[in-house]
């Protein structure tokens, strides 16, 4: 099972992979998590990335898809696995087709979350709190609303032409969320 899911900040991607990634049995892989993880622990790739996450930007398609590449050939992604905020970019779409071609893989489906943007905003900040990111400020957080919509938002045109995107509202409560995302995938993939 190769899964992606997809929507802008704050939409609850993350929550949902998990639940996604335990339902079936593989990796969810956040690239968002692996360089928050290279900031904390002040790696190389941390201290490059640093100021563009802190800013709102995309760390650049070179760094990102050489980290990806690394991950998933990690043991645990060998039979699977689901991509939480990669792909961003039209170049990491071509990367990450060109990376599943080599292997003889495809795609099984593209999830979606939707949301409100002024409650994902809303959200965030009060996530600003909790979990002390470095990137949950509200100026922050437009500016990475804005490349979003500019680089991200044609990518859903993308895997829908394709006829794998699977397009669910992403707001209310966490537990309803996640039985809508799944009972939309068991109706995709039968299983
Ligand atoms: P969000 O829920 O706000 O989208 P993520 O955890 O997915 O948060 O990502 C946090 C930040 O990490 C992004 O704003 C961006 O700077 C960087 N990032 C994550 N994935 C990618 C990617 N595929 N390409 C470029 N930058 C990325």
């Amino acid at each position: 099972m190769r899964l992606l899911i997809m929507g802008p900040p704050g939409a609850g991607k993350g929550t949902q992979a998990a639940v996604i990634g335990e339902h079936y049995g593989i990796p969810a892989i956040s690239t968002g998590n692996i360089f928050r993880l290279a900031i904390t622990n002040r790696t190389k790739l941390g201290e490059r990335i640093k100021r563009i996450i802190a800013e709102g930007g995309y760390v650049p398609d070179s760094l990102t898809l050489k980290v990806v590449v690394e991950r998933l050939e990690e043991d645990d992604a060998k039979d699977g696995w689901l991509l939480d905020g990669f792909p961003r970019t039209l170049r990491q779409v071509t990367a990450l087709d060109s990376e599943l071609e080599a292997h003889g893989f495809h795609l099984d489906a593209v999830v979606s979350l939707t949301a409100d943007e002024e409650a994902i905003i809303q959200r965030m900040l009060k996530r600003a709190e909790i979990e002390n990111r470095p990137d949950d400020n509200e100026e922050t957080i437009r500016n990475r609303m804005e490349v979003y919509h500019e680089q991200t938002d044609p990518l859903l045109d993308v895997y829908r032409e394709r006829g794998l995107l699977i397009e669910l509202d992403g707001m209310g409560a966490v537990e309803e969320v996640s039985q809508r995302v799944l009972a939309a995938l068991a109706d995709r993939l039968g299983r």
